[in-house]
């Protein structure tokens, strides 16, 4: 299980950890974690290393000890009523998935395919986190290029494992979107390594000398691309636009994934999906690459891809122009963590564990949003941008990949404003299907 002393319902542990499977509580705030001495401290009490604790991550409790625990049991009648769900839900339930393995899970609890694969966590493996940063540090194009080079075979691999996990299904494939200092060394803790090396390292010597050196470089770099906000900075299609080759070796590399498979045999459909657009421009140009790669790629492979381009929807501005974005887009996927937090003007890392326990207890809210979708805010401007979406491209199909896709409440409002889709962590999807079903239900 995962247990962090910050961060809320969908930050980055807590979203990982439900992908997995994995009990998480996030935001604890009464817990100090001392790396140093390896403890854990709440109160004035410490937990060394190794104490074995139980996480229930449904209710947030963090339980002293070991609780005796059972795995679920999928029975028969379980799977009957998941069947009588499937006849009666319109909703389509697809997952929210990584890789082959949490694909294949998806596939075995009924997904219809990937609705959100986030490539990020791709690019967060140790192997390649060198070449990553690399690639980021890279002061000239030439220099980011030869890093893509070098990422552009592992990124096939992976694009080629799960769409052959969803062989005949869609995989919705997310290019890059958090902010690239996510994936560089944290500035305060090679501060400390600086100054560790400077008051004891020895200064006559060459090798500490270029250590010192690179990681005096390696800090500026890190400082240059600070942001006092990164979660509204430069992160998503605006990298995208900025260096137009991160996001071309992606659909390279998605294409050609793809090419391969086709030729084994399989049945792939790839759909390439650019987050945080905010104006039709961006996609317009980020369609028209991705279109040309996939022509390239088609052209010298000698096959014909099946494949789709479509937009996040998770900042207003996108859901208020939507009419002018859903001309670029073949679908529309709601990133609700991130219209949430843009919509009230919440830190989705942050509130959960400060002010929004208030909120709910004093009444103002009934609900923590980020767990069940704001209806009268949030909510009403996802039913206008369907409205929009679908006066600018009829044909437009409309999901949901954040969070709330998975939660029974937000599936009806879905059902509600007439979504196509849902899209949910793989372990979330059986509850996703009977209440899809439920919603068509209550709602005939
Ligand atoms: C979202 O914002 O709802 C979303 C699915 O994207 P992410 O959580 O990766 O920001
Ligand atoms: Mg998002």
């Amino acid at each position: 299980g995962i247990l962090t002393s910050r961060g809320g319902m969908t930050s980055h542990a807590a979203v990982v950890a439900r992908h997995m499977g994995k009990p998480a509580v996030c935001g604890c705030e009464a817990l100090r974690i001392n790396y140093a001495d390896k403890k854990m401290v709440i109160g004035d009490v410490e937990y060394p290393e190794g104490t074995e604790i139980t996480i229930d991550g449904a209710t947030g409790r963090v339980i002293k000890g070991l609780v005796p625990m059972k795995d679920p049991e999928l029975s028969a009648e379980f799977q009957t009523i998941l069947q009588w769900a499937d006849e009666i839900r319109t909703l389509q339930v697809l997952a929210n998935a990584d890789t082959p393995d949490d694909a294949l899970q998806a596939r075995e609890f009924g997904a219809q395919g990937i609705g959100l694969c986030r490539t990020e966590h791709m690019f967060m493996d140790s192997a390649r986190l060198p070449i990553v940063q690399k690639m980021i540090l890279a002061q000239t194009v030439e220099e980011r290029n030869e890093a893509l080079a070098e990422l552009l075979p592992m990124q096939e691999q992976d694009f080629y494992g799960i769409l052959k996990a969803m062989n005949g299904l869609p995989v919705t494939i997310r290019l890059l979107d958090p902010p690239l200092h996510e994936f560089l060394p944290n500035a305060e803790e090679l501060l400390e390594e600086i100054l560790v090396l400077k008051l004891t390292g020895d200064q006559e010597d060459r090798k500490t000398q270029e250590l010192l050196h690179n990681k005096e470089t390696l800090l500026k770099k890190i400082r240059a691309l600070h942001e006092a906000n990164p979660m509204l900075g430069h992160r998503g299609c605006r990298l995208g636009i900025t260096y137009p080759e991160i996001y071309a070796m992606q659909a390279r590399a998605i294409f050609q994934a793809s090419a391969r498979l086709v030729k084994e045999g399989y049945r792939v459909y790839p759909y390439v999906k650019i987050p945080l657009v905010i104006h039709y421009k961006e996609l317009e140009i980020l369609r028209k690459q991705t279109e040309q790669i996939a022509q390239e790629v088609m052209a010298s492979e000698g096959v014909t891809i099946d494949y789709k381009v479509g937009t996040m929807i998770e900042m207003p501005r996108a859901a208020l122009t939507a009419d002018e974005i859903a001309r670029y887009a073949d679908f529309f996927s709601f990133g609700t963590n991130d219209l949430t937090q843009t919509v009230f003007g919440f830190s989705r890392d942050d509130a959960e564990g400060k002010f929004l326990p208030n909120y709910i207890n004093s009444g103002i809210l009934q609900n923590n949003p980020f767990a069940v979708l704001d209806r009268e805010g949030v909510g009403k401007i996802m039913k206008m941008c369907v409205e929009l979406g679908r006066q600018g491209n009829p044909g437009l199909k409309i999901g949901i990949c954040g969070e709330h896709g998975g939660d029974p409440s937000s599936i009806e409002f879905c059902q509600q404003i007439g979504l196509n889709y849902v899209s949910c962590s793989p372990f979330r999807v059986p509850i996703a299907r009977l209440a899809a079903a439920q919603a068509a239900i209550s709602n005939r």
